[in-house]
């Protein structure tokens, strides 16, 4: 039997377990409710990409596999393709660069065409078991893991490079290990938490699943907690263009301002708990070239998207890795001098967000920052990470109820 109780600080990161547990409650509950406003439900993602990386056959024929789209008359104007593509849209070079998708060069996805794809709402497709298993689903995790292969970083440690830029480039590719497996990790928790019961019938929690697929294994439930400070961070970092953003949909005013109030109280939790210190990566002499090589794996993950064999596996597996990759983004390339070009532009409206006064980067004044589905994925990849680690306690119940039955 393994004991899921963790205590004490969490590996490269500034905070510990205990703090994250102090938090999470209320940000699960802030969440929950952030993930079913307008702004946040609506994804607009494009599915139906040929595998850039083989020729993928691994359908998934179950009926879970499944996901309902949104039409487009259903979206609140502003968001539509047509208003998008005023301000969205790339440049033709970025396209011809890379014929149906692009990025910008600070970006650790690729992002896909906005004029392409379909809406869907996030809050009626949970991530959840779908039956999605087998060499497909096999095959996409274990690239994803390969892609943890850094050649600066692994040249030095063949030579026995020295000692403290090995150990520098190892931590970066250390961190990439538990961002990954931390997301397996998380995704396991869902399947498990919302588990379909083929004899039964019935959908529900799934003690042993999370056994065998997270507690037997306390490093991968450790990476889970690493992830949440990784996000945390980044959003506490993002609080004053949070609090600036225009969330205003077809809604009232009263909702507005309630969506405005919940990020408020979610960016505060985020200031508490999300102590992740992004100054200790990339520090060595090869510290460029090592992010260009660790920007580049996580553009390929993103890219291994396309391979998932199950509509909604690929769904929540597109809106994951571009949250995980806008939280890099953030922590990672909006230096100061990023955050200061905007500084001195439109004052910020007053809001319930404590600091927004002073906040560098209103999205008024640089809506080039982040694109709306970045911000959308960042928030519903918190909440899914949050939401993990709700589950998790009430794993730690039933196991606690099942000792006590043995
Ligand atoms: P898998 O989870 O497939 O793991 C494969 C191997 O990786 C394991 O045997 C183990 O050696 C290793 N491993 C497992 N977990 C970790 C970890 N945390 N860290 C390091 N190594 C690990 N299925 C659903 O039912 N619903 C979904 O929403 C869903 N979404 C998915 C999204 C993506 C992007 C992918 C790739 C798959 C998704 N799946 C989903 C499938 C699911 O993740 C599993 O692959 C499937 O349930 C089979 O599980 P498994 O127990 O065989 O091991």
């Amino acid at each position: 039997r393994q004991d899921t109780t963790l205590t004490g600080p969490i590996e490269t990161t500034l905070c510990d377990y205990e703090t994250v547990e102090s938090v999470n409650e209320e940000l699960f509950n802030n969440l929950s409710e952030l993930v079913k406003t307008p702004f946040f439900k609506y994804f607009r993602v494009d599915l139906y990409r040929d595998c850039p990386f083989w020729e993928e056959h691994g359908f998934c024929m179950n009926r879970e596999c499944g996901i309902t789209t949104v039409d487009e008359s259903e979206i609140p104007e502003k968001w539509r393709a047509a208003a998008l593509s005023k301000v969205e849209l790339p440049s033709d070079e970025q396209r011809q660069s890379l014929p149906g998708c692009y990025y910008r060069d600070s970006d650790f996805c690729f992002l896909d065409d906005l004029t392409e794809g379909d809406y869907i709402d996030l809050s009626v497709n949970p991530e959840r078991f779908t039956g999605y298993i087998g060499p497909s689903a096999h095959r996409i995790w274990s690239t994803i893991y390969e892609e943890n292969c850094f050649g600066v970083s692994d040249a030095q440690e063949e030579l026995g490079g020295a000692a403290p830029e090995a150990g520098q480039q190892c931590l970066e590719k250390r961190v990439y290990y538990k961002i990954i497996s931390g997301l397996h990790a998380s995704i396991s928790t869902h399947i498990c938490a919302e588990y379909f019961n083929q004899t039964t019938g019935e959908w529900g929690p799934n003690l042993p699943c999370f056994i065998n697929r997270v507690a037997a294994h306390p490093e991968r439930l450790q990476y889970i907690y690493f992830n949440t400070v990784l996000l945390l961070r980044a959003v506490a970092r993002l609080g004053p263009y949070l609090a600036a953003y225009d969330y205003c949909s077809s809604g009232t005013h009263a909702d507005d301002a309630r969506t405005l109030a919940v990020v408020g109280s979610v960016v505060a939790l985020a200031r508490e708990a999300g102590r992740f210190d992004e100054r200790v990566l990339f520090q060595g002499e090869n510290a460029d070239v090592l992010k260009e090589e660790f920007k580049q794996h996580f553009r390929n993950v993103s890219r291994i998207m396309d391979c998932v064999g199950c509509d909604k596996c690929r769904l929540w597996g597109k809106v994951q890795t571009t949250g995980v990759a806008t939280a890099l983004k953030i922590l990672f390339e909006l230096d100061e001098k990023a955050l200061e070009c905007v500084s001195s532009l439109t004052p910020i409206p007053t809001s319930s967000v404590p600091g927004a006064d002073i906040a560098p980067g209103s999205p008024r004044s640089n809506s080039n920052l982040l694109q709306r589905s970045e911000v959308v994925a960042l928030i519903n990849t918190l909440y899914r990470f949050s939401e993990s680690l709700h589950a998790v306690g009430r794993f730690r119940e039933m196991w606690a109820a099942a000792d006590a039955e043995a």
